[in-house]
């Protein structure tokens, strides 16, 4: 393999870069950015970003030199337009093809919007600091969607001194990724701090004045922030013949799968939040956005695609962590579709607990609020071979 294209300069994309390299793969090596920046790190934007605790380029996630030392062609501010698997190329939106003898899609989520002009989104540091430029005390922010996302915002906004509406359609927030009981615990610390936190109402617009709802009413405000979930880039792949839905569709070793008859060479892999692939050790189809996983992720692709004999399937305990107020939200394995949670440590009434979650009948998840991180070491191990309910939790 003479010539791979990395496509995504973001988590995933450079783990896959620098793996590649450091597993000895010497030729040509183009990494393809449609952002102007260096790759940087996410989850800091809507913590220290936009609390102004952090300076923007603290987020950079290498130094120029370090990035030098890969020894890329580095595309930055060029989106790839079209993937062509017969000539093998990638088209960039300079009208430029790079040909490819392997491949790794990196490009990642954007957010969903809603209809109407001049609502923030939050997923770029650009988004963060114009976002930061905007709330401060007294400003009144409405932040539609209570998931992880909107609720950081509204707890720096809160922590700003701007006047906070929270809007969320479900009638708990985050009841369908972690279960109805926690969400009412991470929901009750808006409510405590004077956040207006309103579930159950639908957004239909944004408007000059603030947004509007599905009955009519309309809340003024002087900034919206839209948090309503993402969509998977994946456009640029529309008639390449790849596997495309939520997602670029991928078996366990992370290479992408073909909707049209498989070319004679493949070598095509995806990794981070736009891969959806299957998961033995859960033993489902996922996609999911965790930092973690996108960096993971981005090796593992690297090395299948570098090692196709000696291919091992990627089979992590997903992690994620969230920060809201003094919150520490921290949680393992696949919550999503569990059939039960039980708090196995510590009381939710206190904000200090760890919660199990079962699926069937083994253990798939747990959830952690304000507990150091080696109380969960034993868990994820737990939950990484398999281990039964009945002997995880009693
Ligand atoms: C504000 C915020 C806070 C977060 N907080 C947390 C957290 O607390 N914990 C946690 O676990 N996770 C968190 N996440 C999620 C985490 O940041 C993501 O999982 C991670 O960034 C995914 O990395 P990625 O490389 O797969 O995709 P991305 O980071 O989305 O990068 C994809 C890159 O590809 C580019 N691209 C897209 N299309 C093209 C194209 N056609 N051509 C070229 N380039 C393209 C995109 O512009 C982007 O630069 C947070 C995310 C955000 C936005």
């Amino acid at each position: 393999m003479n010539r791979i294209v990395v496509v995504g300069a973001s988590a995933a994309g450079l783990a896959a870069v620098e793996t590649l390299r450091r597993e000895g793969y010497d030729g040509t090596l183009t990494l393809v950015g449609d952002e102007l920046h260096p790759p940087y790190d996410r989850p800091p934007l809507s913590k220290q970003v936009l609390s102004a605790e952090w300076t923007p380029d603290r987020v950079t996630l290498r130094a120029s030199a370090e990035l030098d030392s890969l020894e890329l062609e580095l595309r930055l501010g060029l989106a790839a337009v079209r993937l062509d698997v017969t000539d093998r190329t990638v088209r960039l939106a300079d009208g430029s093809a790079v040909p490819y003898d392997g491949l790794i899609v990196a490009t990642g989520v954007r957010p969903r919007r809603l209809p109407g002009e001049g609502a923030h989104v939050l997923r770029t540091l650009d988004d963060a600091l114009t976002l930061r430029e905007r709330i401060g005390p007294g400003q009144r922010l409405v932040v539609v969607g209570a998931g992880f996302l909107g609720a950081e915002a509204a707890a720096v906004a809160w922590k700003l001194g701007a006047q906070v509406t929270l809007l969320e359609p479900a009638p708990v927030p985050l009841a369908h990724a972690v279960g109805a009981e926690v969400g009412r615990v991470l929901t009750r610390a808006h409510l405590q701090r004077g956040v207006d936190l309103r579930t159950g109402v639908s957004v239909t617009e944004v408007t000059e004045d603030g947004v509007r709802l599905a009955d009519g009413e309309t809340i003024d405000a002087d900034e919206v922030l839209v948090a309503v979930g993402s969509l998977p880039n994946v456009e640029w792949l529309a008639g390449s013949g790849l596997s495309v839905g939520d997602g670029v569709i991928c078996d366990e070793y992370c290479e992408a799968a073909w909707g049209s008859p498989r070319p004679k060479a493949g070598g095509v892999y995806a990794a981070g939040d736009v891969a959806r692939w299957y998961n033995p050790l859960f033993g489902v189809s996922m996609r999911i956005e965790h930092r973690t996983n996108a960096a993971e992720q981005g090796m593992a692709a690297a090395r299948n695609l570098l090692n196709p004999e000696a291919r091992k399937p990627f089979a992590p305990v997903p992690y994620f962590w969230s920060d809201q107020y003094d919150m520490k939200i921290q949680a393992y394995g696949y919550l999503r579709g569990h059939d039960e949670v039980r708090v196995v440590e510590g009381e939710l009434e206190e904000g200090r607990f760890v919660a199990a979650y079962r699926t069937g009948e083994r253990l798939s998840g747990v959830l952690a609020v304000g507990v150091p991180p080696k109380v969960l070491r034993g868990w994820r191990q737990a939950i990484a071979v398999g281990a039964g309910w009945g002997e995880a939790v009693n």
